[in-house]
């Protein structure tokens, strides 16, 4: 519908733009109002993962995370902070130290790029290492890492997994959160650094379509 401004077309066009300006202002305010997703949509959704600590076979310390065991309770706990905005619960269902041969880890190190992380997983599917039958509850695989060569973190596209490496630029936290958000299938904010989805800085923030893509695949996973 063409807006005329001096035919009486002009009060239906003027409803329109009075009711785009409620509606932008309306997604302008806080989060609880932003949602269009209908309350009984907005269940928790319980993601189980798996996390593994990668050690270097042949005690090669500098190829080890540096990782403690103990400190994934009070990490996964800042996760969850930062996915409560879209009622997802991140729950680790296994913590594990893995060892794995250290050329792998030279590699994911060194050949972070596609090298390093295919030649770690066809490490996994020839037995080099295997990550055994514990984790049977979890629908999402992360492996923290002593380096991923200068990345912070990074998730193979398509896959259920992903890797943080020991020390990032940026809160860890939010390395691994943001990690979260590709495997459920959410990509790369430009523009924004308060996203949670921009690269590199320690934003948060999801947006009401990220929510609803992240829960639309959360519940895949998990149902
Ligand atoms: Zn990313």
């Amino acid at each position: 519908m063409p807006c005329e401004m001096r035919s009486k077309r002009y009060l239906p066009c003027l409803l329109l733009f009075v009711g785009s300006l409620g509606f932008l202002h309306f997604s302008g305010t806080n989060a609880e109002q932003r949602s269009f997703i209908p309350q009984a949509e907005r269940t928790e959704l319980v993601i189980p993962i798996a996390v593994y600590i990668l050690d270097s076979d042949g005690g090669n310390n500098r190829l080890s995370s540096r990782r403690s065991d103990h400190s994934f309770a009070s990490h996964f706990a800042r996760v969850n902070e930062i996915w409560r905005q879209a009622n997802i619960v991140i729950e680790p269902v296994l913590v594990d130290r893995l060892e794995v041969p250290r050329e792998l880890l030279w590699g994911l190190a060194h050949r972070t790029g596609r090298g390093g992380v295919r030649d770690f997983f066809r490490g996994l599917r020839r037995g080099q290492f295997e990550i055994g039958a514990k984790n049977e509850k979890a629908v999402v695989w992360a492996f923290f890492v002593r380096s991923m060569g200068g990345v912070n973190g990074l998730a193979p596209g398509g896959s259920r997994t992903f890797f943080v490496a020991d020390n990032p630029t940026v809160n860890d936290a939010r390395v691994t959160s943001h990690e979260l958000g590709h495997v459920l299938g959410l990509y790369h904010a430009s523009f924004d650094s308060n996203r949670l989805l921009f690269s590199g800085t320690n934003g948060i923030v999801l947006t009401d379509e990220e929510q609803r893509v992240a829960r639309y695949n959360a519940r895949r996973l998990i149902e």
